[in-house]
């Protein structure tokens, strides 16, 4: 198996999700389903000042006090996602942002199967390649791209 061709993405699972451990576990599931790999997790608790960096760009939005209390309001599950075409497969996973067009478009989404509302939608997907590198390093800083790419087989075996 060789790192090379796959790609890397941040996943988070939001707060609603972390409050409700048997959804972590079917999220969890069908992500494996999906033949992502777990490359790092961490279970953590934000502070709003990482809050606030992290969404920096929905700034002055409508959303945004709404979106960094929510995100103030428990702990999360950070994950640093692989597969080919990771970026794309994790978003489509998730669903659409917006809990109505999830629940009518894509159901069987997690968004769609478990999202609460527009803000309280169940996770976070990185949205492109460049964005990927910048979120992994803000919750993952002490992660070796190049080093975990290098060492492909032996990294995975050593994690399981
Ligand atoms: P994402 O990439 O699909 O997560 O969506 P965005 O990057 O556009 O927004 C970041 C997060 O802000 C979303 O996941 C929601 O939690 C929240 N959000 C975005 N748009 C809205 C909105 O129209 N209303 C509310 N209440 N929250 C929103
Ligand atoms: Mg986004």
């Amino acid at each position: 198996m060789s790192c090379s061709r796959l790609q890397l993405t941040l996943a988070i699972l939001k707060p609603d999700v972390t409050a409700r451990p048997h959804i972590v576990k079917e999220i969890k599931s069908m992500i494996l389903r999906k033949k992502f790999y777990f490359v790092e997790s961490k279970k953590m608790k934000l502070a709003q000042s990482e809050i606030e960096t992290f969404y920096k760009e929905h700034e002055g939005k409508f959303f945004h006090n709404r979106l960094v209390n929510f995100m103030n309001s428990g702990s999360i599950w950070a994950h640093i996602l692989a597969r080919e075409d990771c970026i794309k497969e994790w978003r489509k996973l998730m669903g659409p942002t917006k809990v109505l067009k999830t629940v009518f478009e894509e159901p069987n989404s997690i968004r769609g199967k478990f999202g609460l509302t527009d803000t309280r939608n169940c996770t976070h997907g990185s949205d492109s390649e460049e964005t990927a590198k910048r979120e992994i390093k803000l919750f993952f800083p002490e992660f070796d791209e190049e080093k975990w790419r290098a060492n492909d087989e032996d990294y995975f075996i050593n994690k399981k």
